[in-house]
């Protein structure tokens, strides 16, 4: 193994970590360990250099060219040299994995970000492809264990409704106006959740909402005094629909256009014969001589039924053209 730091390949992981090594096989293996000597107490804040053990965590990371990824991080356990505090012995945090998690943060995001538009077995499959091991089961566990950092203080509120996992149920969901971040996901989209939540985020003073009445009435029953508005989507949804509506009503079915002209009805429909191009049969040595017999006689057809002369034929050509109109 090489000991010496890789220059400038570092750009997956913090400034405290640095690759010391790799290896490529059916796997890609990146080694890592920690520039850190001190940290800092989860429970205390009591900074410590006092080293209890070291450690190595493995996690599979978002795959290199489809190639299956793995971090192998030299970590390390400190002490808290605090008497009184409860915590003896705390694991250094990673930034880019949380604690006891076999996955980076990265390549749950990943997976995330595939299983979002597919069933877990079809993203499983996918993922597969792209070099990541993971089953339907993992994928479900990922998703369940998404959580929003609630705000009681938030002053403005966006609210949509949203369908979760290909429309399977739907949520609504509210967001921070100031930065869009997720801040709660409830279930169903009736407002009734809504209404609950808002009775603990009294100091909400605007709202942006989509046209949903179910919305607006609970906002109007908790926060009376809050400014509802329409958010910029919605209002473009609107501003369609109605000018749909306008079109709709001032512009005729259809408009007749003749020669670059429009035209104020439709012109008359002209039939005319079409002509046959007899030009066409000089070059087939056409035998237009009357069939005879063996013996010499003309042989005669009766061409009655075929004849467009014929009354018979002169009625159903009538019939064609009244029925053409
Ligand atoms: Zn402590």
């Amino acid at each position: 193994m090489r000991y010496e730091e890789i220059d400038n390949v570092s750009f997956f992981l913090d400034k405290d970590h640095f690759i010391y090594d790799y290896k490529e096989t059916d796997t890609l293996d990146i080694y890592v360990k920690s520039r850190t000597r001190s940290c800092s107490c989860p429970s205390c804040n009591t900074v410590t250099e006092h080293i209890h053990a070291t450690y190595q965590r493995h996690l599979q990371d978002v795959p290199v060219r489809s190639k299956p990824t793995w971090l192998h991080v030299n970590s390390y356990k400190f002490e808290c040299d605090n008497p009184e505090c409860s915590v003896s012995v705390f694991t250094e945090p990673l930034s880019f994995a949380r604690p006891s998690q076999v996955r980076t943060d990265a390549l749950n995001t990943f997976i995330l970000g595939i299983a979002m538009f597919l069933s877990n077995e079809g993203a499983s499959n996918v993922l597969k492809l792209l070099g990541i091991t993971v089953s339907n089961d993992t994928i479900q566990r990922i998703y369940d264990k998404i959580g929003f950092e609630d705000d009681p203080d938030v002053e403005g509120i966006g609210v949509d409704d949203v369908a979760i996992r290909k429309g399977q149920k739907y949520a609504t969901a509210i967001y921070d106006l100031k930065d869009h971040h997720l801040i709660a996901l409830l279930d169903g989209r009736d407002g009734k959740n809504l209404e609950e939540w808002l009775k603990g985020h009294k100091k909400i003073r605007m709202v942006a909402r989509d046209r949903a009445s179910a919305y607006a009435s609970a906002i109007n029953k908790i926060l009376p005094e809050c400014i509802q508005v329409a958010d910029r989507f919605h209002l473009f949804q609107n501003l369609t629909s109605h000018l749909k509506e306008i079109f709709r009503s001032e512009l005729p079915e259809e408009i007749l256009v003749q020669d670059g002209q429009v035209l104020s009805e439709a012109p008359d429909k002209v039939y005319r014969e079409r002509k046959v191009d007899l030009s066409l049969f000089d070059d087939t040595h056409y035998d237009n001589t009357v069939p005879i017999d063996e013996e010499g006689n003309t042989i005669v057809f009766d061409d009655r039924a075929s004849n467009p002369n014929c009354a018979k034929e002169k009625k159903r050509a009538e019939d064609r053209k009244k029925n053409s109109r």
